[in-house]
């Protein structure tokens, strides 16, 4: 399916300059958004999942039906001070700045196959640590799923070495 035509871009937003992709008219189609899903579950299928993994909130979107579908569990990746329980925590890099990741100390078991999933892969930096989040808890990143790679940004350049998947690419 040609997913592009459903992605609404919004020039200068959040700030000048940003040509945001909008993915809230891709996810109000039904039918879009389930064919979405299901090309993600299709890729997933042979992988043999346990648990699927996504940062927030865009990573939720994509990742929880997933998940149903492969009949596994979900585990966040939410920002510093969200998560109720102990939790292990990883730096990141920001456009501008620094901001701080974190997952629940017992959300994955140690040889747990993870599928990572977000909306987007801009420069990499957020799926760079969130598979350091999933490797320090003992999980083995079996593939990482998205729906938008913005390929001049270069992102797959921070995922070398693993098995990605992007429905929409911009260049
Ligand atoms: P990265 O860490 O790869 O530079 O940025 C990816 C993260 O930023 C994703 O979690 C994604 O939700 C968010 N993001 C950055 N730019 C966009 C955009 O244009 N559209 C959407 N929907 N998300 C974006």
């Amino acid at each position: 399916m040609d997913y592009k035509k459903y992605i609404t871009v919004v020039p200068d937003w959040p700030e000048k300059g940003i040509r945001f992709k909008d993915i809230t008219t891709l996810m109000d189609k039904g039918d879009v958004f389930k064919s979405a899903i299901d090309e993600i579950v299709e890729y997933a299928k042979e992988k043999e999942i346990d648990i699927v993994v996504g940062p927030e909130a865009r990573g939720f979107i994509v990742g929880c039906p997933v998940a149903y579908a492969l009949e596994v569990g979900f585990a966040p990746v939410r920002k510093d001070g969200k998560l109720p329980r102990e939790v292990i925590k990883v730096d990141y890099g920001l456009e501008y700045g620094k901001d701080i990741l974190t997952m629940h100390k017992d959300a994955i078991k140690p040889g747990q196959r993870v599928l990572i999933t977000d909306d987007l892969l801009a420069t990499g930096g957020t799926i760079e640590a969130t598979i350091q989040l999933v490797e320090e808890l003992g999980g083995v990143v079996a593939g990482c799923a998205f729906l938008i790679e913005l390929s001049y940004l270069n992102g797959r350049e921070k995922l070398k070495g693993y098995d990605v998947l992007t429905l929409m690419q911009y260049d």
